[in-house]
Formats: structure tokens, sequence, C-alpha cells
């Protein structure tokens, strides 16, 4: 089995070396999961929901331990690894109610009774990218097993350790051999063989748009289901009447958090002409006071981007682009980049048209409703957004006219467990989340019962 060092983004050190996947180790895999799944189909409902809580509480018990892991293999300030770990628990504590609530409808008919049951589909592969290894995977997998199916799991090449450390506390919970198996390796290896599988069953893909169709594309050969959670450009749309405030303040979290490689990142400003000069002052000293540095430290915001190569392409953006004023980064060893403001840019560059998935954002002003409602809309992808204005009327104008999956307004939420998350357009397929996700892991099927 070919390994690949695991590299620690802030300090460029090697952490440790996984072994990769191969072929056949990801057919074992799933024949291992295949010959798993009917008894774990036919778990009890209360049995199956108190394995969920044991492994929440499992995650719990090592919260501190799987953040730590987070900071070292991801470079996340460890106030945000924290929360990662958190959701975890949460996650899989959420989809524990599961098991004994998935009832299907009596429906009424002549000439007898009609049934509908919510059926497993047997093996699901979740794969994962490197941006949010830990909840990421719990979106997929909790949903997933709750509903009675046996998950096979690809992380991302450059961030397997918590995929992999999750794993072993479910077996420490009790799950059999089979149930939940984490498979490191690269994605045209073992995660083109989870889509070309004939008993992989479903594939929850969440990664660029790019390899998102390709997977598409591949499900359709057997029409396997696929959920795909895709790419973003979304749109902090400011009004004249808001809080500018409170806009310029959260600005640049809702786009530098997790050094904006994030599919949820408002990477594009609107903000109304009138008002455009005065939130740039306000959003500089906001921009400048982001705090980049060791991910270790509690009072840090920002930390590293994931790879040398990863910075280089972001880097690239930057080429000939009219930057109006950045933030601080370290210097030496590390993947560091400042936060970055571009404004005076037109909206075909393709700074405004291309996720970037680095922290650097583009200001550009719109005249009126009618034309920020265009901008915004002007994109492929349509995943989130956030509107700021006072006025009632118009934040509900405006957010039914928005063509993305999750808008917040005078705020900047995206992804909470207990509401649907996904997008619009190029930005995917499907939803994760929220109090519906673990029937995207069943088949509803109809049985009628004649009284004759
Ligand atoms: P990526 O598409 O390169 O990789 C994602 C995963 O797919 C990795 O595990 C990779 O190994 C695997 N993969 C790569 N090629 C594959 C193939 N041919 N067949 C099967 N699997 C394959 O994306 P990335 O660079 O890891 O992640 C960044 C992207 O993810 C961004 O575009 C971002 O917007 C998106 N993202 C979306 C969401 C969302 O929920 N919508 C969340 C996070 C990230």
């Amino acid at each position: 089995m070919r390994s690949r060092q695991v590299i620690n983004p802030a300090t460029e050190e090697p952490i440790t070396e996984v072994g990769m996947a191969t072929v056949a180790d990801t057919d074992a895999a799933v024949d291992r999961a295949a010959r798993a799944y009917p008894k774990w189909r036919d778990v009890a409902p209360g049995d199956r929901a108190a394995l969920l809580r044991r492994f929440a509480a499992i995650v719990d018990d090592h919260q501190e331990e799987l953040a730590q892991l987070e900071v070292a293999n991801s470079g996340h300030p460890i106030g945000n690894a924290r929360w990662e770990a958190g959701n975890v628990r949460d996650v899989i504590n959420y989809y524990a109610a599961v098991p004994e609530r998935l009832s299907g409808r009596q429906i009424p008919v002549p000439g007898g009774m009609d049934v509908t049951f919510r059926e497993p589909l047997g093996v699901v592969g979740v794969i994962v990218p490197w941006n949010f290894p830990m909840p990421i995977a719990a979106w997929g997998f909790a949903p997933a097993l709750a509903a009675g199916n046996c998950v096979v799991l690809k992380p991302a090449e450059q961030t397997p350790l918590t995929a992999l450390r999750l794993a072993e506390l479910a077996r420490e919970a009790g799950f059999a051999d089979g149930v939940f198996t984490v498979m490191p390796g690269e994605g045209p290896v073992v995660g083109s063989r989870f889509v070309s599988h004939p008993r992989v069953r479903k594939i929850t893909f969440t990664g660029s748009t790019a390899v998102g169709k390709q997977i598409m594309a591949g499900c359709a050969d057997q029409l396997k289901r696929c959920t795909l959670e895709l790419g973003g450009k979304s749109a902090n749309v400011i009004f004249a009447d808001a809080d500018l405030e409170a806009a310029a303040a959260t600005a640049p979290a809702a786009v530098f958090d997790n050094s904006g490689q994030d599919c949820c990142a408002r990477s594009r400003i609107l903000v109304q002409s009138s008002v455009v000069d005065r939130f740039l002052e306000l959003l500089e000293p906001a921009v400048k006071a982001v705090a980049v540095g060791d991910p270790s430290d509690p009072g840090t915001a920002m930390g590293p981007l994931i790879s040398a190569a990863h910075r280089d392409r972001v880097a690239g953006y930057l080429d000939g682009a009219d930057i109006a004023f950045t933030g601080s980064a370290p210097r030496g060893p590390g993947y560091w980049m400042p936060p970055t403001v571009l404004i005076g840019g037109s909206t075909s560059d393709r700074t405004w048209r291309e996720e970037i998935f680095g922290p650097v954002v583009s200001v550009v002003p719109f005249t009126d409703e009618a034309d920020a409602i265009r901008l915004a809309n002007d994109s492929d992808y349509g995943l989130s957004g956030s509107i700021f204005t006072r006025d009632l009327g118009r934040a509900l104008r405006v957010s039914r006219a928005v063509q993305a999956g999750n808008l917040s307004v005078n705020s900047h939420s995206s992804v909470r467990y207990w509401t649907p998350f996904g997008g619009y357009k190029q930005s995917g397929l499907g939803r994760e989340l929220g109090p519906d996700a673990a029937d995207a892991y069943t088949e509803e099927k109809n049985v009628f019962f004649s009284d004759k």
C-alpha cells in the first residue's frame, strides 16, 4: 500500500504517514459493508438509536483530542476545531432520534389499506473534502447510519486524521465490523471506485463542482442516487438602510472564516452605491483586526491555507487584481495569506465569477434593489448568501428573489444541523441536514393490502 505524508499546514512539518487504499482495498471494504448490512438494517430501532447516542457520547469525551488533531492536520484555529468536534457530536445525537421516528404513511385508498415504508439503501459511499473534514463527514454518515445503511467514507487526501479517529471511536461505541468504514485514499482511486462499485447504492459527495459533475455522470451509469454539495460564490448584499456598522463588523468573518476555504464564504460583497465609501471605511479596520496566526492560540481567528499548491492557486487570482487593502499574515513557515479585499473590478473578472476558496473578497456597488438581485444571481453558483437591511419587506422580497439554498438576513448563518443545507444551480443537488436528511438515505416503498 502506498502511503502519503500528512503535513501540518501551519508549520509545513510532516505529522504522520497514512496508507492510501487501492481499488482492491476499496472492494474489500465495500464487501465487508455489504455483508454487515442485513444485520445492521435489522437492529431494533431503539437499539440503533442507543448505539448512535453512545457514539455521540464517546465523541464528546474525545472532543479536545479531535479538535487538537484538526488543528495539526488542517490548521484550523482551536476555537473553530472545538466547535467542529462538538458539531459531530450534536449531529450524531440529532440523527439518533431517527431510527425510532422513521415512519411511513397510511394513505386512504379504495379496496384495502395502503402503507409506505422508508427502507435503507444498503451501502452508502461518502466522499469528503479537506476544508471541514469532521463536520462534513458527520453530515453524511450520521443520517445514513441512522436510516439503517452501512457507510464507507473517503476523507480528502490531505486531511484523513479526524475521520480515521472517528471510525475508531465508532468501534469503541459498539458498531459491528463493516457498518462504518473509513478508507483514506485518492479521489480517482477510492472515490471513483465508490461511484463504479455496483454494491454502493448512493454517493454523498462534497467537493468541487468539476469533480461533482464527474460523480453525477458516473452515478448515471447505474442510476445510483447521489447528493452533491459543491462550490459557491455567495453574495453579501448590503443596502443603504442597513446597520452599516454591524454589516462591516461581520463581513470579514463571513468570508475569511476557515481562511476563506468555505463553500458558503460570502466572497462577493454588494453594497448600495450611496454608502459604499462609508462601508469601506468601516470594513478596512475590521479586516486589519482579523487575528491571523498560530492556530493553537485561542485568540486566533484565521489560520493558514491547506497546502502550498492551494496557496499558489489562490495567489494566482491576485495577479493584476485591484487590491484595496489587506490584513496581516505571519512570515516564515506555513501556507499563509492575509485577508485581502478587492475593489474596482468588473463583474466579468474571474475574481468575481470563480470560487477562489481563499481569503479574498471583492466589493462591487449596486444602484437599487433590482440591480442587487440581478448581480447576486449573476453566478453559476447558488449556495448561500446574506442580506443586510432594516426594511422587513425588502428582506422578504430579496430573500425570495436570490437563487441560493441558504440565506441569512442581518446575519451570516449557513449551516445549522436543524435546518436543510444545499445549493441551487451548480452548487449542488439534494439537501443535507435538517429534519428530513435521513429520507435521502432511504427508498420509499408502497404496499397495498387488499381487503378481499
Ligand atoms: P475536490 O472536488 O477536489 O475533492 C473532494 C473530494 O473528492 C476529495 O475527497 C477527493 O479526494 C475526492 N475526489 C477527487 N476526484 C475524485 C474523483 N474523480 N472521483 C471521486 N472522488 C474524487 O474538492 P476539494 O478541493 O477537496 O474541496 C474544495 C471544494 O469543495 C470547493 O469547491 C468547495 O466549495 C467545495 N465544498 C462544498 C461544500 C458544500 O457543502 N457545498 C462544503 C465544503 C466544500
